[in-house]
């Protein structure tokens, strides 16, 4: 029982009844290393890149994108670090990467891997400086862009990671379209990472950055938990690996209902793992399919909240 309780504190996530739920950590670069290992992270699950690329007049030269990039994945030997490539514009700008045109609402411009297909060096030059870092790295590489609206970007995504060396690639579902047709995006990569604050910001029209609209930014909305589990269900239907890396996965109580959405892995700042490891430890993952269909057949994000916590006694 000590040992099951000790890992329950420290070990890989799991279900009640065993059924693994990898916890990675969202990191910024080398500088959240320390406490994502201090938090038991399993992994990567998003490293944001656009720390390495803010406040510059250049982009980071191809050593000093490699050098990063290496730092993250030398920390988790036998682990998975997923790299998002390159999300810039709206609330992430560079100011070496502006917007190529007049946008009134930046949010729905050329941002994320619509930039890349404005300047593709850009991407090329990332794509290459993963490759080299991952050569003769101890971890798992998996490489994923932000922003794909449909099948067809997801496709010259991947198709320009497997010309750049990069055998694994994904994309974000964080465009309503793109949890809508997950089926089709499900054909042309190996994983997909739910990325809830943007999926939220879209589902609802309501800005990220605009606090009168923070409600919309609520992860319990039964709208947003919908197309999760779509994504989630066209995922699973291929075997497709189907993380949530957006700051739904940092709730214990929606930890657990993502689990029950189908979702495959959590990622989030590493101060909440703990927390969401002994939220998982403590239930099965049947509870967690009846807190999510409880939580779906709900009419508010606080109603949906509620209903989940019957199915998960003991979270608060
Ligand atoms: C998201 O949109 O949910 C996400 C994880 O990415 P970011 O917050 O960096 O846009
Ligand atoms: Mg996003």
């Amino acid at each position: 029982a000590r040992q099951a309780l000790l890992s329950a504190a420290t070990g890989p996530g799991a279900t009640a009844d065993g059924h693994p739920v990898p916890l990675l950590a969202n990191v910024g670069g080398p500088r959240d290393l320390d406490a994502a290992l201090a938090n038991g992270a399993e992994g990567v699950g998003l490293y944001r890149t656009e720390f390495l690329f803010l406040d510059r007049a250049e982009p980071p030269t191809a050593r000093e994108q490699e050098e990063a990039y290496r730092a993250v994945l030398n920390a988790f030997p036998g682990g998975r670090v997923v790299v998002r490539t390159l999300d810039a514009g709206a609330d992430k700008p560079l100011a070496f990467l502006p917007p190529p045109g007049e946008e009134p609402n930046p949010a729905l411009g050329e941002r994320g891997l619509r930039m890349f297909r404005v300047h593709p060096e850009v991407m090329d030059a990332q794509l290459a400086a993963l490759a080299a870092a991952a050569a003769d790295s101890p971890a798992k590489l998996q490489v994923m862009a932000p922003m794909v609206a449909d099948a067809e970007e997801a496709r010259w995504f991947v198709q320009a990671c497997r010309a750049a060396g990069l055998p694994e690639a994904g994309v974000m579902i964080e465009i309503p379209a793109a949890a809508l047709r997950a089926a089709d995006l499900a054909a042309e990569v190996d994983f997909f990472s739910i990325g809830t604050n943007d999926l939220a910001q879209y589902t609802f029209a309501a800005d990220r950055q605009v606090g009168a609209l923070a409600p919309f930014q609520d992860p319990w909305q039964p709208a947003l938990l919908d197309l999760i589990h779509l994504a989630a269900s066209a995922a699973a239907e291929r075997d497709t690996p189907c993380g949530v890396c957006g700051e739904a996965a940092s709730d214990p109580v929606l930890a657990c209902v993502l689990v029950g959405l189908g979702v495959t892995s959590l990622s989030m700042g590493a101060p909440a793992l703990p927390a969401v490891r002994a939220a998982l430890a403590r239930h099965t993952r049947e509870q967690c399919v009846k807190a999510a269909d409880a939580a779906r057949a709900a009419g508010t994000a606080a109603q949906a909240r509620s209903a989940a916590r019957e199915h998960l006694p003991g979270l608060a």
